[in-house]
C-alpha cells in the first residue's frame, strides 16, 4: 500500500506538470485530490487495516494528501499569474491615445441671462417671486388698468386658452410678468392687511405674445419685472436702483438715460437706456448711431393697482420695472435674430 501511495504521488505531480489552464487544473484537482480519487479510497480503506498498518498507511496518506494539496495551490497561483499577464498584454492602454470627447450639456443662453440677472439682483437684496404663465384676464389685464377694450391691450396681443362663457374674464398665457405684481401684493398683505409688509421682489419667467415671429418679436421670450412696495418710495429709488443695476450688468461707468413713456400700470412711466457698450457712446450700427440702447421699462407702481394688490396707495408707493434677458442678450453678442434662441440651432447655442 506505501508503494501504492507513492505511484499515486508521482503520476500526480506527473500529471500536474501537464496543466495549463483553470479548466485542466480543476479536472485534475477532481481526479487526484478529489472524492473517489485512488488517494481518498486509500482513506476510505484505512478501517479495514490492521492495528500496526493502520498509523503507517495513514500517516503516509496525509503526507501524499498535504503535498497534492499544496502542489495544487502552487500551480493555481501560477495559472492565475500567467492569465493575468496575458490580458494585461492584450488589453494594452496605449495613454498616447488621445481620449474620446465627452460631450458637456450646458445651459440655455437666455437661462444664463436670465441667472447673471437674478444674481446681480438678490445682491441688491431682491427675492425671487415666480408666478403661474396662465392666467385670466383680469389678472393679466383688468387689475393692472387694462380695462377691457382699453387701446393700451393693442401693445399686447394675447393667446386666449378658453373664451366661451367666460365673459370679460377670459383665461389666457401671460402677455407680461406684471400679474406677478398683483399676486404677490396680495400675498404679503394677506400676512398683515392692517399693516401690509414692504416688498421687494424680482419676478421672472417667460411671456407668450401673439405675434407675427420676425427677427425682432417672438411669440415666447423671457422678462425679468422688478417690484418695491413700501412707505417713502420714490422716483429717486427708482433711478438710483436702476443706475446701480446698469453699472453692475454693463460695467461700472455704464451710464443710463430714463426717457418718458407711457405703461398703463405705472405713473409716471418711463424707459431706461443704457450707454452703447458697443461704441461707448459714440454712435454706431448697434444703437443706430443714437449712443443710447433701449434696456427696460419702469415706473411708479399706478395707484390703482396698489389698491388692487390690497396696499393702500394714499401711505404705500412703489416702483415696477419689466426687462428682457434675450434682448440684453441680443444687444451685448450683437444678435441679430431673436428667432436664434428658440431654434434649437446647436451651431448658435453651443457659442454660449
Ligand atoms: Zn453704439
Amino acid at each position: 500500500m506505501l508503494d501504492q501511495l507513492s505511484e499515486i504521488e508521482k503520476s500526480a505531480l506527473e500529471a500536474l506538470q501537464s496543466v495549463q489552464d483553470e479548466a485542466a487544473l480543476e479536472a485534475w484537482r477532481v481526479a487526484h485530490v478529489g472524492r473517489s480519487s485512488p488517494l481518498m479510497t486509500i482513506f476510505g480503506e484505512l478501517g479495514q487495516l490492521s492495528k500496526e498498518e493502520r498509523p503507517v498507511i495513514g500517516q503516509a496518506a496525509n503526507r501524499v494528501k498535504l503535498a497534492l494539496e499544496s502542489a495544487f495551490a502552487e500551480k493555481s497561483d501560477a495559472i492565475r499569474t500567467a492569465s493575468l499577464a496575458k490580458s494585461l498584454e492584450e488589453d494594452a492602454l496605449d495613454v498616447t491615445l488621445p481620449g474620446r470627447t465627452i460631450h458637456h450639456g450646458r445651459l440655455h443662453p437666455s437661462t444664463q441671462q436670465l441667472r447673471r440677472v437674478l444674481s446681480i439682483l438678490a445682491d441688491m437684496g431682491f427675492q425671487v417671486y415666480t408666478s403661474r404663465e396662465v392666467e385670466t384676464d383680469e389678472m393679466n389685464f383688468q387689475l393692472l388698468n387694462f380695462p377691457p377694450h382699453h387701446p393700451a391691450r393693442e401693445m399686447q396681443d394675447s393667446f386666449y386658452v378658453e373664451a366661451g362663457e367666460r365673459g370679460e374674464n377670459p383665461i389666457l398665457l401671460r402677455t407680461h410678468t406684471s400679474p406677478g405684481q398683483i399676486h404677490a401684493m396680495r400675498e404679503f398683505a394677506a400676512m398683515n392687511p392692517e399693516n401690509p409688509p414692504s416688498i421687494r421682489l424680482a419676478l421672472p419667467g417667460m411671456c407668450f405674445r401673439y405675434e407675427q415671429i420676425t427677427a425682432r418679436s417672438e411669440i415666447q421670450f423671457n422678462q425679468v419685472e422688478g417690484l418695491v412696495v413700501g412707505e417713502n418710495i420714490t422716483f429717486a429709488d427708482l433711478k438710483g436702483t436702476l443706475a446701480d443695476f446698469a453699472r453692475r450688468m454693463f460695467g461700472q461707468s455704464a451710464r443710463t438715460l430714463f426717457r418718458a413713456s407711457y405703461f398703463p400700470f405705472t405713473e409716471p412711466s418711463a424707459e431706461m437706456d443704457v450707454e452703447c457698450f458697443v461704441c461707448g457712446g459714440k454712435g454706431c450700427a448697434v444703437c443706430k448711431n443714437s449712443g443710447w440702447l433701449e434696456i427696460l421699462g419702469c415706473g411708479m407702481v399706478h395707484p390703482v393697482v396698489l389698491r388692487n394688490g390690497g396696499y393702500d396707495p394714499t401711505r404705500y408707493s412703489g416702483y415696477a420695472w419689466g426687462m428682457g434677458p434675450e434682448r440684453q442678450l441680443m444687444l451685448r453678442y450683437r444678435i441679430e435674430d431673436i428667432r436664434y434662441f428658440l431654434g434649437n440651432d446647436m451651431r448658435f447655442l453651443e457659442q454660449f
